[in-house]
């Protein structure tokens, strides 16, 4: 897919527009990806992040990058895996509903961790289809505006399960 790459590392080092981080609903902060951009960015995050109201499954906000590279971090929750047609929906909505965000403010770059398969127990054949379907989707409906996504994978296997999904869905 054009303007897209996958990337292996830690996504606090993105030189994107914006990264995604992978929150919980209280936006205050947790362990895994959204601990270190919180330790990346520095505590004025968290001070923005609490004037915000949480956040539901599937929905996106956005702060300033703070410490950060990037400029702006979209924060999005999403689903903790139970095995139900409604998760896959909630992931698909993390994916598009950051990329709206990221149009709507004009930036041209964004990094997606792989969003629930920590924590939240996605596994990631799956949560990388939808991943990449949702990309796909999006940028199909939005073929006027031009922005570079990098999937960043913090280990060996979930890069090789990301170039296999780009693989297999003919990428
Ligand atoms: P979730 O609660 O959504 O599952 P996690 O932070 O536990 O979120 O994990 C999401 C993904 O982010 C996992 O694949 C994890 O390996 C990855 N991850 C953790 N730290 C980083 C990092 N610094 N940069 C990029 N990805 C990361």
């Amino acid at each position: 897919m054009k303007d897209v790459r996958v990337l292996l590392g830690d996504i606090t080092q993105s030189d994107c527009d914006c990264i995604v981080n992978a929150a919980n609903k209280t936006l205050l902060g947790g362990g895994g990806v959204d601990g270190a951009i919180h330790r990346a960015a520095g505590e004025d995050l968290v001070k923005e992040c609490a004037t915000m109201g949480g956040c539901e499954t599937g929905e996106a906000k956005i702060t300033k990058g703070y410490n950060l590279k990037a400029k702006f971090v979209i924060h999005t929750v999403g689903p903790v895996y139970s095995g139900s047609v409604q998760d896959a929906l909630l992931l698909g909505q993390c994916y598009k509903n950051s990329l709206d965000l990221a149009k709507k403010h004009n930036l041209h770059s964004i990094a997606f961790p792989a969003v629930s398969t920590g924590v939240y127990g996605y596994p990631p054949e799956k949560a990388t289809k939808i991943a990449v379907d949702a990309v796909r989707q999006w940028k199909e409906n939005n073929k006027e505006y031009q922005i570079r996504i990098d999937f960043y994978c913090f280990s060996e296997r979930m890069y090789a399960q990301y170039i296999l999904t780009l693989k297999n869905t003919n990428y």
